[in-house]
């Protein structure tokens, strides 16, 4: 038979495999060794097919496990990627193998003597052999040289003569493969009613509960009919940070030796040896950040996704995935069952609910009866702001009492606070663009000036005078950056300890827990940054959350810009936690804004609804598909404006526009196409040095 193997060794040229004989039946996902030029490569088989009589190829060298390291479901989801996400089979294999080399992924085998029969000796080499296995069940290797001294020559006399005999075992063969003993939690009858609705579907299902509703028991359960049917179980959480707070629940509910923590942070050793155990071991959990979907699980019976809407799902680096389709097609192979869980459910999610392609189960009933927190909105288009924007007198009034009462705040600021558009302070409008129905940027000239790009369709226009809407004169820049607000922070509270963290001051996980537990300890008053603070609110001492401007993520030009407000405003507002936050101020020039209004009501289901609506008319996603194409060579402008005109006049039925990124300085370029089937164009235009992102999540 002829095998398609793809060689550790990268090669141009040569990512989708390489064809080579056998004469034996080996499986796809084995791996073997194949000579390639003057070299003996590890390689993993693909696929299999008829031999072809026309071609002579070269024959494998050596399988070198009898078992295939990846499951045919593993494979079927691999070339899946591959082809959805127009990615070479190469960089799709990636994530399912921790680095090479990928032989040290197998079991390796513990070599034991055994005596025989002595009477067959000569010599007192030998005879030190005997005399140390005389008595005993079986010695290892290791110990048997050190005792002894032996060679393995001495050995090779001895087994030759069948005075001993030798036993080679494997790692992970001596395993007596058990079933943990199981804790399940308790369920209150809402819950009760949500596990039963989950267990009886046959298809994905959207676990739709706000904070504190109990949606972990309810997982809890899920996790223990797998196990109990013999399968194993794969958690996802957002984070890396997430994945250690979570731990301990799962481990009052098994041995530990059971559950493998698995994400992109560990060692390279570290990950290999969790690999191991999971593919050959006795792990029945797995918990870990989105790469934790490719653990070789090849008795998945269980995929969770803890908060699916969050944004850390998509991977930004080839395979530009998205954990959630990744794990709708693997669940799909393996017959498993995937279940998103969240608060305020993506509107990709929502609208497969909605559509009957999810079952929807709603918990709506708060655990332990907690209370939601009292929701001020204080409407920024009355302020006067002096030099203290964008900071009312209402939200300094509140700091201030705290600082007094020597109780905690945490303030929130979108993570694009920089992204200034224009609005209108009369009429509450921004500045639109007519292309793509989003507000427009503020931009400066080298020389400048100031003008207005929009950074869908790449359409520029100059500063109006007045209000388009309303003809008003009092057009305001509105953004914020968290510097700007420390400094007015230190002017008017000067005896306040702040903790800032944003991206600038935090570049790993560990940088945030040692912020939060600064809060913790008592050693800040004030904790102001992006989204990452929203974790601060569980702290026991902060009683003030504020939104500087909860609608300044609006201002970004991008169709998600809506649901991500939505999403950070509710978990702000929608937190009960264990302690109740107290108070929670929205700061907004836009207090009628769907995403401000919806969220201070905690109203998530409406507010979905509405913006599904939006999304329909303008045939955005999830009411068409998009791709994006990256130009990230220096001065991409005529590249980009060209393959967009191609585009356009090829397929006219096709939403097409180019402009440069909102981050990339100028110099970089994308293309964004949406419609019906975009990836129909990439077989038509040259994608050397273009990236290309199917599904993007970003798209300024
Ligand atoms: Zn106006």
């Amino acid at each position: 038979m002829d095998l398609r193997i793809l060689t550790s060794a990268k090669s141009p040229g040569i990512s989708g495999g390489l064809t080579y004989g056998s004469e034996r039946d080996i499986k796809a996902g084995s791996i073997v060794t194949v000579p390639l030029r003057n070299n003996s490569l590890e390689g993993i088989v693909l696929g299999i097919g008829e031999a072809n009589a026309k071609f002579k190829v070269k024959a494998i060298e050596n399988e070198l496990y009898p078992e295939p390291l990846l499951s045919p479901e593993h494979m079927k989801t691999m070339e899946w990627m591959s082809s959805y996400y127009c990615c070479s089979l190469r960089q799709a294999l990636r994530p399912f193998l921790p680095g090479k080399p990928w032989a040290a992924l197998l079991p390796q085998g513990k070599v034991y003597y055994r005596l025989l029969d002595s009477s067959e000796c000569k010599g007192s080499k030998q005879q030190l052999v005997i005399d140390s296995l005389t008595g005993k069940d079986k010695v290892s290797w290791d110990r048997l040289r050190s005792e002894t001294g032996a060679t393995k020559a001495t050995i090779n006399v001895l087994l030759k003569r069948n005075v001993i005999e030798e036993i080679v075992s494997k790692e992970y063969s001596a395993i007596e493969h058990t079933l943990p003993s199981l804790t399940r939690p308790t369920l209150s009858a809402h819950q009760s009613e949500a596990y039963k609705q989950i267990s009886n579907s046959t298809i994905p299902s959207l676990l739709f509960g706000v904070t504190g509703s109990g949606k972990t028991e309810v997982y809890m359960q899920l996790i223990a009919d797998a196990i109990e049917n013999g399968k194993q179980a794969i958690v996802l959480v957002p984070e890396i940070f997430l994945t250690e707070h979570s731990i301990p629940r799962y481990t009052g509910m098994m041995d530990e030796k059971y559950i493998a923590i698995l994400h992109s942070r560990l060692t390279p050793a570290q990950k290999r040896e969790t690999w191991k155990k999971i593919r050959f071991g006795d792990i029945k959990l797995i918990i870990g950040s989105r790469s934790a979907l490719f653990a070789p699980a090849h008795d998945l019976g269980l995929v969770i996704i803890d908060e699916e809407h969050e944004w850390t799902y998509k991977n930004e680096q080839s395979p530009r995935y998205h954990a959630r389709e990744v794990a709708e097609e693997l669940c799909r192979n393996f017959g498993a069952k995937l279940v998103l869980g969240t608060a305020t459910p993506s509107l990709e999610a929502w609208y497969k609910a909605k559509t009957g392609k999810h079952t929807l189960t709603v918990l709506s009933e708060r655990y332990g009866n907690a209370v939601m927190p009292t929701v001020k909105v204080v409407d920024l288009g009355n302020v006067h702001f002096g030099n203290n924007y964008p900071f009312s007198k209402t939200l300094f009034d509140a700091i201030e009492d705290r600082i007094q009462k020597k109780e905690q705040v945490v303030l929130f600021l979108n993570r694009r606070g920089m992204a200034t558009s224009l609005m209108c302070l009369d009429c509450k409008r921004r500045v639109m663009s007519p292309e793509s129905n989003l507000p427009f940027t503020v931009h400066k000239t080298p020389s400048n000036q100031f003008y207005l790009q929009d950074h869908t369709s790449g359409a520029t226009a100059r500063i109006p005078d007045e209000c388009p809407g309303c003809q008003s004169a009092r057009l305001q820049s509105v953004g914020a950056g968290t510097q700007g607000i420390e400094a007015i922070l230190k002017k008017k509270f000067p005896s306040a300890r702040i903790l800032r963290a944003d991206s600038d001051t935090l570049t790993n996980p560990e940088e945030m827990r040692s912020l939060l537990s600064k809060m913790e300890n008592g050693e800040a008053d004030i904790l102001l940054g992006t989204q990452s603070v929203v974790k601060g609110l569980d702290l026991p001492k902060v009683t003030l959350a504020a939104v500087l401007i909860a609608d300044v993520g609006m201002s970004l030009p991008h169709f998600r810009a809506g649901e991500r407000t939505f999403q950070l405003l509710t978990q702000l507002t929608g937190r009960s936690g264990r302690k109740v936050l107290g108070e929670v101020i929205v700061q907004t020039f836009r207090p009628d804004c769907p995403e401000v209004k919806f969220s201070a009501l905690h109203r998530t289901t409406k507010y979905l609804d509405y913006e599904l609506t939006t999304r329909e008319q303008m045939s955005y996603p999830p009411y068409s598909s998009m791709l994006r194409l990256i130009l990230r060579n220096t001065d991409q402008k005529h590249r980009a404006e060209k393959t967009t005109e191609v585009i356009r006049v090829k397929f006219p039925t096709l939403k097409v526009g180019c402009s440069p990124t909102f981050f990339g300085g100028g110099t970089n370029w994308h293309i964004l196409v949406r419609g019906d089937n975009p990836q129909q164009i990439l077989s038509t235009i040259d994608l050397t040095d273009i990236v290309v992102d199917i599904d993007p999540l970003d798209c300024v």
